[in-house]
């Protein structure tokens, strides 16, 4: 990463809270060093809560998502679908080359395609799959094409199942502000409690730490890049300084 340039970072996340525990540290690291941060948020998250209604959840769980964002000055983007519904169609794509085109990114980063939930993995695939297209003139989306399609990096799953992570970013200067921004999720405390007996702040702590323990750092976040032609040729896009 050249040392004056100020990029533009889409992070992309299934439900509020879900970029939180995954890449809070690596958002909170961009935004330090004077980045602009966009962070999507494909549902609406109201199955979230065992004792208030789709509405009343939704709506908690929005204001939850632009206190975290804000904590960075990272911009959120809300995008709406129903939670534990949103699939990979054209609808979907069509939707998500237009949210790329809307914040220009230099660096996307999305769900590993073999996530846990059909939420992640379907938001990763339709992120991956509509990143090419962001550059293509006559798909006509609201925002104009991209000059360039962006770098993209998956990362880390629920409890790291299923990833290998390529490369670590050392977040361990960023941590208190990930927890701080997990924090923001109250709603989630209770929830998550009751569905999968999780203390949240907890789990989120172990995976960093754990992936700190294999990276050589305190707290670490793990990245792997696209596969796929055209290749990540530039890693350094990432904040590893
Ligand atoms: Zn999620």
């Amino acid at each position: 990463m050249h040392e004056n340039a100020k990029l533009r970072v889409l992070a992309i996340g299934a439900h509020p809270d879900d970029l939180e525990f995954q890449i809070g540290g690596t958002l909170a690291k961009y935004a330090e060093r004077g980045h602009q941060v966009f962070m999507a948020v494909t549902t609406n998250g109201e199955v979230g809560s065992s004792t208030l209604s789709r509405e009343e959840i939704a709506r908690i769980r929005y204001e939850e998502a632009k206190s975290s964002a804000e904590t960075i000055g990272a911009e959120l983007i809300w995008v709406g679908y129903n939670d534990e519904f949103f699939f990979d169609n054209e609808e979907s794509r069509r939707r998500f080359i237009d949210i790329i085109r809307l914040a220009e990114p230099d660096v996307v980063l999305t769900h590993w395609v073999e996530d846990y939930h059909p939420d992640h993995f379907n938001t990763g695939k339709v992120v991956r799959d509509a990143r090419i297209m962001t550059a293509v003139p006559n798909i006509v989306t609201e925002h104009v094409p991209l000059k360039k399609i962006p770098q993209l990096f998956f990362y880390d799953t629920v409890a790291g199942i299923n990833f290998v992570p390529e490369v670590y970013v050392n977040v361990t200067g960023t941590f208190e502000t990930k927890k701080k921004m997990l924090s923001c999720h109250k709603s989630q405390d209770a929830w998550l409690r009751d569905i999968y007996d999780m203390t949240y702040i907890e789990f989120m702590e172990v995976q960093t730490r754990f992936r700190g323990l294999q990276s050589g750092f305190k707290y670490a976040e793990g990245f792997r890049a696209l596969e796929t032609y055209p290749r990540i040729s530039n890693y350094n896009i990432l904040p590893f300084e």
